[in-house]
């Protein structure tokens, strides 16, 4: 057996719905500007462009609905999202085989500071830090494509407070579930355990600590998240 010379980290475990087992992480991609009047808002052009990703950490996941206000920002953003969980994967996947590399969906938030995303894109520089930061990616439990099926159209929404404040249709995407896939898998290797952030409808802003967001995905259910 292996003996490491440091305290192993641990492997990061998702609920799955209805189920003892749990998902393990791999890896964590995100889309950007995936939906058009999200794209506007930002004041980007919402043509379809090639797609653009960047990453947050495995352990940025967090299942507990707790959302701590992280530090070195007072613009801490919610972008409601669906997220992709692989059983598989693969290098070059042709669009028409990449659902069959799907294990499940759930409801997600992509959490942004976004004053220092700002500051980054404006230097051309990384976004790291605007994005990558501690449990910066809350998560529901993890629904099986063999007990609900590929969604591919269904609201999506989050509130703040009771207050509706985003609202898309999971059919307004730009790029598709498969399409990403696809193209993530032409300049990464894919792989079971990893997860994709499908982008965020318009509507995104501000939280502020005690407020209390409830997002949700027709199919996906919801999840409740308290900002600490
Ligand atoms: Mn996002």
């Amino acid at each position: 057996m292996t003996q490491f010379a440091i305290p192993t980290p641990p492997t990061v475990a998702l609920p799955i719905a209805d189920s003892e087992q749990m998902f393990p992480v791999r890896r964590v991609y995100c889309i950007g500007r995936n939906y058009a009047a999200h794209a506007i808002e930002m004041g980007h052009d919402p043509d379809r462009e090639p797609p653009f990703f960047f990453q947050k950490n495995p352990d940025n996941l967090d299942p507990s609905g707790e959302f701590p206000y992280p530090d070195r920002s007072s613009d801490v953003h919610h972008e409601v999202e669906m997220a992709v969980m692989l059983k598989s994967g693969g290098s070059n996947i042709p669009i028409d085989l990449a659902l069959g590399h799907v294990f499940g969906y759930a409801v997600a938030l992509d959490m942004t500071r976004r004053d220092l995303q700002g500051e980054q894109k404006k230097l051309g520089r990384p976004w790291e830090i605007g994005k990558a930061f501690e449990r910066s990616a809350p998560v529901g439990p993890i629904h099986p494509v063999s007990k609900v099926g590929h969604l591919e159209e269904g609201p999506v929404t989050l509130k703040v407070n009771g207050e509706l404040r985003q609202e898309g249709d999971l059919n307004q995407m730009i790029w598709k579930v498969p399409e990403m896939i696809s193209y993530l898998s032409d300049y990464f290797e894919l792989a079971a355990g990893d997860v994709i952030l499908s982008g965020t409808p318009a509507g995104v802003g501000p939280v502020a600590r005690g407020d209390l967001l409830d997002i949700a995905i027709e199919g996906l259910g919801g999840l409740r998240v308290k900002v600490r």
